[in-house]
C-alpha cells in the first residue's frame, strides 16, 4: 500500500512512518519545512513538501492508496491556526483525496471531539474544529476512520488498549506509540472503516479490539 501521512514529522507520525516501512509500505510524508526532507528519507518515506494552510496543488494525493492525517498546530497555536490547520488542512486533504480517487482516509482526532462544548474552556476552539474536520471526513464518499486518542504520552508501547465506539464514557492516556500501532492496524482491517472510536491504553491487544469494532 502507498500511504500518504499528514504531518510527517510529528511525533505520532514520525512512528507510524517507521511502523508502516516495517510492514513493507510505501510512505510519502508531507512536511511544511524542506530541512525535514532528509529526516523523512532516513525514515525511509518520500518528502513532500507542503503547507497544508497554504493555496496548493491537491493532486498531492494523486498515486496514493491511503492518507492518514496527523498534522495538527499544536497545543501553542492560537484558534485561528485550529481554524487554518486543524480544519482546514484536514478538509483540503479529505477534498483532494476524494477528486484523485484515493479509497481510504485515517484521521487522528481527538478524544473530546464528540462533544466540544463539554470540554475545558480553553481547548474548546481546538475540539470544535477536530469535531468539524471529523464531520467533513464522516460525509464523505471515502472509507473513513477517525481515531480519538485520549492524552498523548511518550512512554513505552503497551500493545494494549481499550476502545470504545463511538465513546468509552472516560478520560484517560495512551502512548505514541500505541497510536500509531492504531493507525497502521486500521489501515489493514476492514472492521475500521466506517467508524469512529475512542482509544486509551488498556487491556486488549490492539488487532484484537479492532478487529472486533
Ligand atoms: P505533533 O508532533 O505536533 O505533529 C504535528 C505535525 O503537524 C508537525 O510535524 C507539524 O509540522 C505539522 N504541521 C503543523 N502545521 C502544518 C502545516 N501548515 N502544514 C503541514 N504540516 C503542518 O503532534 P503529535 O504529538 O504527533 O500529535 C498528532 C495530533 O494528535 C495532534 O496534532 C492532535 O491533533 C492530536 N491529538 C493530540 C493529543 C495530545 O494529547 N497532545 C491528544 C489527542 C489527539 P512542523 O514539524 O513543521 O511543526
Amino acid at each position: 500500500m502507498n500511504v500518504l501521512i499528514a504531518g510527517a514529522n510529528g511525533k505520532i507520525a514520525r512512528r507510524l512512518a517507521r511502523v508502516l516501512r516495517e510492514s513493507g509500505h510505501e510512505v510519502r510524508g508531507i512536511i511544511r519545512s524542506p530541512e525535514q526532507a532528509d529526516s523523512m528519507r532516513e525514515l525511509g518515506a518520500e518528502p513532500v513538501i507542503l503547507d497544508l494552510e497554504q493555496e496548493v496543488d491537491w493532486s498531492v494525493a494523486d498515486g496514493s492508496d491511503a492518507i492518514v492525517f496527523a498534522a495538527g498546530a499544536g497545543p501553542g497555536s492560537d484558534p485561528e491556526r485550529k481554524q487554518t490547520m486543524d480544519l482546514g488542512g484536514a478538509v483540503k486533504l479529505v477534498d483532494s483525496a476524494e477528486a484523485q480517487g484515493v479509497g481510504r482516509f485515517v484521521m487522528v482526532s481527538a478524544m473530546g471531539a464528540a462533544d466540544p462544548e463539554s470540554g475545558p474552556e480553553k481547548m474548546q476552539p481546538y475540539l470544535r474544529a477536530k469535531a468539524a474536520a471529523d464531520e467533513r471526513l464522516a460525509a464523505s464518499s471515502l472509507d473513513w476512520t477517525i481515531v480519538r486518542p485520549g492524552s498523548l504520552t511518550d512512554e513505552a508501547p503497551t500493545g494494549l488498549v481499550d476502545v470504545g465506539v463511538p465513546s468509552l464514557g472516560r478520560r484517560g492516556e495512551i502512548t505514541r506509540d500505541d497510536v500509531a500501532a492504531v493507525l497502521a492496524a486500521c489501515l489493514e482491517l476492514d472492521a475500521t472503516v466506517g467508524k469512529t472510536f475512542e482509544v486509551l491504553g488498556g487491556e486488549t491487544e490492539i488487532r484484537k479490539a479492532l478487529g472486533e469494532l
